[in-house]
Parts: structure tokens; C-alpha cells; sequence
């Protein structure tokens, strides 16, 4: 069977390794296919491809950032073209609030004591799309938590944590849509990681009307058990069941293959996206 890691960051967003070092890593681990999968951009996919291992193949692919019942939904989204007008649009506008964001979570740290500067974290971020996980690094570096994943509490950087701050994000019907429009398919990411993450069945069943192509079954959040529901709800629903590691590098401790595809899964969102074409 294909092996197929079809959810993976790097340092275009929130992970901590280059696309070049993603794809060698993807290799290493004896994948297939890889997508990956950065955070409102595509901006790693030239590296990507440019540095491909003999064997490996690049799924394109993205996970956009988008807000249902006031908590985060996050949709993978594979195949589509990025200059598509009100796509690009959109990523762009979302891109540019994450900056204001940040600021803003820096400005209520340091209203809490916490020793950081946009300055600091801008530095972390580089030119990758800035996210909670560079400001995690930062607090690390202030000293104010000892590992990135503790900012991810009530008192900091939770969502409604002391020092969050909400962000634009796109309706995820609107955003279904303009990734069709741009013919690609979309699969809803983790949605059993907990927290403000977690999408429910009727919430899914929505999505699936909306034309939603995919669910994230398999996924290092999600249990046996929700991994089993999740799989008949992707049956009933007419979606493809699709996984991936969600690696982010060191901050998720290199785990690039840990998590694959379904049999079939990556072969199903091809044919789904080629049914788009005209
Ligand atoms: P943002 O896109 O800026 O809202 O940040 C969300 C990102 O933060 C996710 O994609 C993860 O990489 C990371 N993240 C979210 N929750 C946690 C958590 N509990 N522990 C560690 N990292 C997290
Ligand atoms: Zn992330
Ligand atoms: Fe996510
Ligand atoms: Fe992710």
C-alpha cells in the first residue's frame, strides 16, 4: 500500500525544520507521499519539490485556519491552485491579522512580566507565518515556561487563555468553497484533538453538505476508539478517510510517519480532486 503522511509542517509555519529537511526526514521514514501541509501557506512547497528525494512524491497541500461556533477549525487542503484570486486573497488577509495577533499575546505577556519582545519573536518566526508555537518559544527563552507545549495553557496562550488574542479566520463552508473554486479538496484536521479543536458529529455532517472531501481519522491525538468512530462517520458521510503525523519537528518530537493514510485514502482525495476538473 501507499504510504502516505498527509499532514506535516515545517518551518514555512509553525514547524522548526526547512521543507528541504522535512523531505529528507519523509524519505528517511519510508513514506510514499508526503503533503505538506503549512499553515496558511504554500510558501515551503518550491523547496519542497526542489529538494525531493528519488521516489518521494509531494502532495501540495496547506491547513487553513478557519472558525466555527467560536472555536478553531482547522481544514487541510490539497491540489488546488494558490494564485486562484479570492483564495489568495483570503490567505493573505489571514496571514496579516496573525501579525497584529501576535502583537498582540507579546503586549499581554509582557503585561504579565513575561520578558518578551515582537522584536524577539519576529526573530524566531522568521519569514514563516507567525504562530502561537514562535511565541512559545519565545516564553521558553524569557524563562517563563520550561518547554513550548506549557504555554499552551489558561494562564498564557490557550484560546481564552490570560493572554490569548482570537484571530480572523474563514468561515470553513466559505473556506470549503474557495478551495473547490481553486480545485483543490479539503479534509477537516484532528477533529477529536480535544480542546478547542474538537468538531463534532453533527458539526462534520455539516462540513460533509458543504463539500468536504476528507476526515483526519488517523491523527497522534486521536484514540483507538475515536479513531473507529471517526472511520464509520467517514463511511457514512461519503468522505475520505485520510491521516497524517501533524510533525512540527522538535516541538511535536520528530515524528514524520508515525501516523499514514488509511488504505486507499491518498488515491480517493486524488480522485476526488480530478472529478472537480472540467
Ligand atoms: P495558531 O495557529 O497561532 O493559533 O497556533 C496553533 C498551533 O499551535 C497549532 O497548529 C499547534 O502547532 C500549536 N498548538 C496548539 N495547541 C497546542 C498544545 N496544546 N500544545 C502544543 N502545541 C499546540
Ligand atoms: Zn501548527
Ligand atoms: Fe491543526
Ligand atoms: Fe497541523
Amino acid at each position: 500500500m501507499t504510504r502516505a503522511d498527509l499532514h506535516v509542517h515545517s518551518t514555512a509555519s509553525d514547524g522548526t525544520d526547512p521543507p528541504a529537511h522535512v523531505m529528507r526526514r519523509a524519505a528517511r521514514a519510508g513514506l510514499d507521499v508526503v503533503a505538506l501541509t503549512d499553515h496558511d501557506t504554500v510558501a515551503g512547497h518550491e523547496e519542497a519539490q526542489a529538494s525531493l528525494p528519488a521516489g518521494l512524491i509531494l502532495l501540495p497541500g496547506m491547513e487553513l485556519s478557519a472558525r466555527l461556533n467560536d472555536r478553531s477549525v482547522h481544514l487541510l487542503a490539497y491540489l488546488f491552485d494558490p494564485s486562484h484570486p479570492g483564495l489568495a486573497a483570503e490567505l493573505a488577509r489571514i496571514r496579516d491579522d496573525r501579525v497584529i495577533r501576535a502583537r498582540a499575546m507579546v503586549d499581554k505577556l509582557a503585561a504579565l512580566g513575561v520578558d518578551v519582545s515582537w522584536d524577539q519573536v519576529a526573530a524566531i518566526a522568521g519569514s514563516a507565518v507567525v504562530g502561537r508555537p514562535h511565541i512559545a518559544r519565545a516564553m521558553v527563552a524569557a524563562g517563563a515556561i520550561a518547554e513550548p507545549s506549557q504555554a499552551f495553557t489558561p494562564d498564557w496562550i490557550a484560546d481564552g487563555g490570560r493572554a490569548y488574542s482570537g484571530r480572523y479566520a474563514l468561515e470553513p463552508t466559505r473556506a470549503i468553497s474557495l478551495v473547490r473554486a481553486a480545485g483543490g479538496v479539503t479534509a477537516l484536521a484532528h477533529p477529536r484533538s480535544g480542546g478547542e479543536y474538537t468538531v463534532s458529529d453533527e458539526e462534520i455532517t455539516g462540513l460533509a453538505a458543504a463539500g468536504l472531501a476528507g476526515l483526519e481519522v488517523n491523527h497522534p491525538d486521536h484514540s483507538e476508539t475515536e479513531r473507529a468512530e471517526l472511520s464509520a462517520l467517514a463511511h457514512r458521510l461519503d468522505l475520505v478517510a485520510t491521516g497524517g503525523s501533524d510533525d512540527h519537528g522538535s516541538l511535536t518530537g520528530y515524528r514524520i510517519g508515525s501516523e499514514i493514510a488509511p488504505e486507499g485514502g491518498y488515491e480517493a482525495l486524488i480522485a476526488r480532486a480530478q472529478r472537480l476538473l472540467p
